[in-house]
């Protein structure tokens, strides 16, 4: 037998008794005549004591056990006079009367403790090591436990699990599709699938009323930090419903989760329209732990003679409150350059300091006297002692600008440390103009439905018109985080052959791609809508983490490379002859 117990369940009720544990070593102390021995498995760590008095053969064997080998002991629970409160099983260790090496360990690249002293890349090299560390099992286990309250909650909701192919035909939801070639097909390639959405879709027309499923999707996208070419989602489906009942249904979801797995009771989610957060907040993600909305200063601005603002389509700031005094005029010529950096892109940045003895200083202070800038304090409900924060720019720019530069000073001033605020934005924009390619995109994707009111306008409208569609497409916002986004689907098959029109398929293309979907249509598709959470974004939001990584077994680093496995790796010529992906074999002469 390998063991009778845990290494983290032995108590002072124990004492006396002969026990048999197993684990991995995962430190041990010697003082001459008596060596100690943490030995570690899932559960936590028992100490395990070997001295020359009880046994002086196994005190010398143990002695020489390295880090990580991997142990067998037998012996009695005894009392510890130095009691360690830290840990369970802190009241007692065992005197051990045998001791077997299941297996030894090398040295490891890097210390298996809380604190590592090992960098991100060994560590991804060595995952299976770094996953024995007790930080990284906590995420894991929390994502179990994650995952298993999703099933419970959507089981008792009437929803049933579906597993849906891998090897699939592109799905176009804005990114690229990893291939396959196909052997028994030469020339010819699946995709793997950026999100199961037909697929669930069509599982509505088959009737199954309300689908779910834990699954992975993959998007060979510009590995931005934190992103990972596969990763998971909590993905649902359900048929007739409104928006409003998929709201309340995943609100439903996200609450039981935050309840059963953190303790935390989310109360209603706000829900605010795509319009609204871009107006207030320059983003269609706002983190609402904190205010520091948008306040529009064109009226109170322009026709100054400042030939910027009066020249910039918007003028627009934030209100960082008690900032006047910490800022010196170096620290606003850095903040300046903050905002100037490609990422942001501002062309400048304009302050004015309410500061706390009352007075004024701005930089556009010769434009515009005390009175006027009053205005704009006032406007902006500043107290003595805040600073205005000003962009200007074209409108949809200078609110991207601004809304990076409210987050930056959120996280200088310490407003996004703690606490949760989910939110739902509503009524996203169904079609996005693309100047470059001079086409429309789908916002959320191609089979999202116009809201009812729009139908009419999107069928028999003029092309100018449709950047006004409205879609019934939402998502789950937390803290900044996209979390969760789904829409209300198309069922229609000419509104659906419209929308494909729109996002410039020709007739053939259309049927070509989504043949099957059209004719799906065409028996019968009833009323629905979806949704799907990104699960490791989720699980790392609860957990307060910024990383999805640490949330991820085996995930990849930021080139999408898997280290340790060394993929993606080149195949050799007679696989790639095989797969007939244009590879000449080159023979002996
Ligand atoms: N398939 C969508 C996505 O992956 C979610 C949905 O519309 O249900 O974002």
């Amino acid at each position: 037998m390998y063991r009778t117990h845990n290494c983290g369940e032995l108590r002072s009720e124990h004492i006396g008794q002969e026990v048999t544990l197993s684990g991995w070593l995962n430190k041990n102390r010697d003082y001459g005549s008596m060596t100690f021995i943490d030995l570690r498995d899932r559960y936590g760590i028992t100490q395990l004591v070997f001295n020359t008095e009880t046994n002086e053969n196994l005190y010398n064997d143990a002695k020489k056990l390295g880090r990580e080998y991997v142990l067998r002991i037998v012996g009695i629970v005894a009392e510890r006079s130095n009691k360690n409160p830290k840990i369970s099983t802190g009241d007692i260790e065992i005197i051990v009367s045998d001791l077997e090496v299941l297996n030894e360990s090398k040295v490891p690249p890097f210390t298996i403790e809380d604190e590592t002293d090992g960098g991100d890349e060994i560590r991804m090299k060595y995952r299976y090591l770094d996953l024995r560390r007790n930080p990284v099992q906590q995420n894991l286990f929390f994502r179990s436990k994650v995952a298993i309250e999703t099933r419970k909650y959507l089981a008792n909701h009437n929803f049933i699990e579906v597993e849906t192919p891998v090897l699939i035909k592109s799905t176009p939801e804005g990114a690229r599709d990893f291939v396959v070639p196909s052997r028994m097909n030469q020339g010819q390639f699946y995709a793997l699938p950026q999100s199961p959405q037909t697929f669930k879709q069509l599982l509505m027309v088959s009737g199954f009323d309300k689908y779910f499923q834990l699954v992975k999707c993959f998007r060979d996208e510009d590995l931005r930090a934190d992103r990972q070419p596969e990763f998971t989602q909590i993905d649902c489906e359900m048929c007739f419903v409104t928006q409003d009942e998929i709201l309340q249904t995943f609100e439903g979801l996200t609450k039981h989760l935050f309840k059963t797995c953190l303790e935390v009771e989310l109360s209603d989610f706000p829900r605010m329209t795509y319009d609204e957060a871009i107006k207030r907040y320059g983003s269609d993600k706002p983190d609402t732990r904190f205010g520091m909305e948008f306040i529009e200063l064109n009226d109170l601005s322009k026709g100054y003679g400042f030939p910027v603002f009066d020249n910039a389509e918007m003028v627009v700031s934030i209100c960082a409150k008690g900032q006047a005094d910490s800022y010196s005029n170096k620290d606003i010529k850095k903040l300046t350059s903050w905002v100037q950096r490609p990422q942001i892109g501002a062309k400048g940045l304009v302050y004015v300091k309410y500061n706390l003895d009352g007075s004024i200083k701005s930089s556009v202070g010769k434009f515009y006297n005390d009175e006027q800038l009053m205005g704009w304090l006032e406007r902006a409900k500043a107290e003595k002692g805040d600073m205005l924060l000003i962009l200007c720019g074209d409108t949809d720019t200078v609110r991207g600008q601004l809304s990076d530069l409210r987050l930056e000073m959120g996280d200088r001033m310490g407003l996004r440390k703690t606490g949760f605020n989910p939110l739902w934005v509503v009524d996203f924009p169904l079609l996005e103009w693309d100047e470059e390619s001079e086409r429309f995109h789908a916002m959320h994707h191609p089979f999202t439905s116009p809201k009812e009111e729009d139908k009419e306008r999107m069928l028999t409208g003029d092309h100018s018109t449709m950047k006004a569609l409205r879609a019934d497409a939402y998502d789950l916002v937390i803290n900044g985080w996209e979390i969760g986004g789904g829409s209300i689907r198309i069922f229609d098959r000419e509104l659906q052959a419209k929308n494909f029109k729109l996002l410039g398929f020709t007739e053939e293309e259309a049927e070509a791609q989504f043949g099957f979907l059209l004719n799906a249509f065409e028996y019968g598709a009833p009323p629905h809508g979806g949704i799907a959470f990104g699960f490791d974004r989720l699980c790392s939001i609860m957990k307060g983490a910024v990383s999805i990584r640490d949330f991820i077994a085996f995930p990849k680093n930021n080139q999408g490379r898997d280290i340790m496995i060394d993929a993606p790796a080149v195949i050799d010529n007679i696989q790639l002859d095989e797969l007939g992906i244009g590879v000449v074999i080159e023979k002996d002469a």
